[in-house]
């Protein structure tokens, strides 16, 4: 499995030279196969390379959204191969309550937000709703795991799994709840990678509780349990500069050697 952090940034698109970490909002590819996992469709679904050259080897794209917020959907409308019928795309998009995913974005890509809408898209693009909690196959070797997390609205965690390896996904989410870190260690409990929310540092969640983001400490809660799994600081606050990313997870990263900072750009091998 080949990972790459397409985009790390939380909330909006950032600039400047201190950004390193990223400046697009969150994305993550993973190739598997041959056909290309994506979760989440921030602006950094833009850098994935099929969108900048189209490669007819990789036409074989699924898309999971997360949750229905705007940082982790405004690159969807404008990703090339959505208007490509040299690509076969299915879009996973979780139900939240009696929110239904497709409506959820049928809101952002039509008028007046966006020139055109979603009935433009051609057969070769399948929308998918489901239950968080339900499983996801594809193909006989791959299936994805599902689960709700804490975040208003709700947010939905993926595991995709291929054989004994698993990567997990989850950005944005809130230690709100009694069993929050329980689940969570419970849902990445042997897998190989786990890609986490960590806008906050620990004096900065004192005033931000409901805003659903974890803080540094419930990583640490994770790390703690979750040792043998390679950790990713994930949805880096957009405030924040490279030595701010730094700085709020040294300690951290110190005492737990598999705790890393996602950086954009970046590329994972799992074997
Ligand atoms: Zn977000
Ligand atoms: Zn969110």
């Amino acid at each position: 499995m080949k990972l790459k952090f397409l985009g790390t940034r939380g909330g909006v698109p950032v600039s400047g030279a201190d950004k390193s970490y990223g400046n697009s909002t969150s994305s993550v590819s993973v190739v598997l196969n041959g056909v290309s996992y994506i979760f989440d469709a921030g602006n950094g679904i833009l850098n994935f390379e099929t969108n900048l050259k189209i490669n007819p080897a990789a036409s074989q794209i699924r898309i999971f959204i997360s949750h229905y917020h705007f940082d982790h959907l405004l690159g969807f409308p404008f990703f090339q191969p959505l208007y490509s019928n040299k690509f076969e795309i299915k879009v996973y998009l979780p139900t939240f309550g009696n929110i239904m995913g497709v409506e959820a974005l049928q809101k952002l890509v039509s008028p007046p937000l966006f020139p055109v809408d979603l009935a433009v898209l051609g057969e070769h693009v399948t929308f998918l709703d489901f239950k968080p909690g339900e499983m996801i196959f594809d193909g006989e070797a791959i299936s994805v795991e599902t689960k709700l997390f804490t975040h208003p609205g709700g947010v939905c965690a993926y595991k995709l799994i291929n054989g004994a390896k698993s990567i997990v996904y989850l950005s944005d989410v809130e230690n709100a709840e009694a069993n929050t870190i329980k689940d969570l260690v419970e849902f990445c409990f042997s897998s190989n990678l786990l890609i986490i929310d960590s806008s906050y540092s620990d004096e900065e969640i004192v005033t931000r509780r409901g805003w659903g983001h974890f803080c540094i400490s419930d990583i640490h809660l994770l790390a703690e349990e979750l040792t043998k799994t390679a950790i990713y600081l994930f949805h880096h606050e957009p405030s924040k500069s490279d030595e701010r990313v730094e700085k709020d997870s040294f300690l951290l990263r110190s005492r737990y050697r598999n705790v890393h900072i996602a950086r954009q750009g970046d590329e994972v091998y799992i074997e």
